[in-house]
């Protein structure tokens, strides 16, 4: 059975890709029938989803035949938390940020406390000028811990204490609106691949943590589990030449025991200089602190030896580093960098870029945008966005 609303979620995921596009375009990308195309574009474009703009192919006394997404049509909430902070902010369907708040924050401290406080920033939000009472069509919340995506749900987070199960998504239903829960180093990913068309990439998140999130052929590797890319618990090369350090998560030796921010924070005390968290310890970097940059660059060796198997495995065409401690500038690269091109497969770092994230602290909620736009316009859930055309026929 056949209905308008058969292929609508290919033509749009194409101008969620090209932004702009003409009719002929729409063809020859989708391989679809001119008929079929032009009734699509009718309905995206009586929908609002897509809007005609001006120039492009004549075709005698037509009108224009040029489209580009519409996206202030409606907007997206999205919030990246992190161990310590989260940024909210109100995207457009295009996934760019319109207006944002900051807040500090302790996952430890639970769910409730934590989420309230974002839903009082998506409020605040809502009232802005920049909101101009749109309709909100999803909600994207990006945690620092394995996520069970198609349920919402945390799952058994190394260090989440109390948010093992929690219904994330049901927090938020209020809204009305999709909600899309994923791991904040797979939303970081999703940033940066898909705007740079790089289908085989690895993201990395360091801060207080250390999260890692996999695009590969342009999808994220989550695993079965949702697990996937949580390379700050796994074992640090360096902690089998010494007794193994204590990891938060309760296990010893994790590359997050001697790489992570609140490791770097550790250690510096001991050596007698205090840093309240890793903005300080970022502070020091650039003050030149000797200390504080020769642990930061070997909390890149840690880094760089644990993702070289990953990079000879898996061969991604770059390395993103994102993340608080990544505003150290070349020092944490530079040790991640020596660890990866000495260990790795020459074949596999022939063509590798290992670089810092443009995105700053956006890429998160960037991310966390343009998965819940891949949720409400895939194909199988457009047609909740279009009711009133679900009975016309083809
Ligand atoms: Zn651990």
């Amino acid at each position: 059975m056949k209905d308008v609303r058969t292929h609508v979620g290919e033509v749009m995921a194409l101008f969620r890709e090209y932004g702009e596009l003409s009719r002929t375009d729409v063809i020859d990308l989708s391989g679809l029938s001119r008929s079929t195309v032009n009734q699509r574009l009718t309905s995206l474009h009586e929908f609002g989803l897509i809007r005609e703009i001006g120039g492009a192919e004549s075709t005698g006394g037509r009108p224009s035949s040029r489209f580009s997404l519409n996206r202030g049509r409606a907007v997206l909430l999205t919030a990246d938390i992190g161990a310590t902070g989260f940024v909210a902010a109100i995207c457009d369907l295009g996934g760019t940020p319109l207006a944002h708040r900051r807040r500090t924050i302790d996952v430890w401290d639970g769910p409730e406390p934590v989420l309230s406080a974002v839903d009082a920033c998506f409020t605040e939000l809502l009232a802005s000028p920049e909101a101009e009472g749109l309709p909100v069509w999803g909600v994207g919340i990006g945690v620092p811990g394995p996520v069970e995506f198609a349920a919402g749900r945390v799952v058994n987070p190394p260090i989440m204490t109390g948010w093992d199960g929690f219904d994330i998504a049901g927090w938020f239903s209020h809204h009305g609106a999709a909600v899309v829960v994923e791991n904040d180093a797979n939303s970081r990913a999703v940033a940066e691949a898909r705007p740079r068309r790089h289908d085989n990439l690895i993201s990395l998140k360091v801060g207080t943590g250390i999260g890692s999130g996999l695009v590969f052929n342009g999808q994220i590797i989550r695993g079965s589990e949702g697990a996937a890319g949580d390379i700050g618990h796994t074992r640090a090369a360096v902690a089998d030449s010494a007794d193994p350090l204590p990891c938060r998560c309760g296990n010893v030796g994790c590359v997050e025991a001697y790489a992570g921010g609140w490791a770097i924070i550790r250690d510096l005390a001991l050596l007698g200089v205090h840093a309240a968290d890793v903005g300080e310890v970022v502070a020091l970097v650039r003050q030149g602190n000797l200390d504080a940059v020769r642990l930061v660059r070997q909390a890149g060796r840690v880094l760089g030896d644990a993702v070289a198997d990953l990079v000879s495995i898996l061969n991604p065409e770059s390395i993103i580093v994102s993340g608080r401690l990544s505003d150290s500038d070349e020092v944490l690269l530079s040790g991640v960098r020596e660890r990866v091109y000495q260990r790795s497969q020459p074949l596999a770092t022939r063509n590798l870029t290992i670089s810092v994230s443009q995105l700053g602290e956006f890429a998160g909620v960037m991310g966390l945008a343009l998965i819940t736009g891949d949720r409400i316009f895939g194909s199988e859930r457009i047609e909740e966005l279009f009711p009133e055309t679900a009975d016309r026929p083809a």
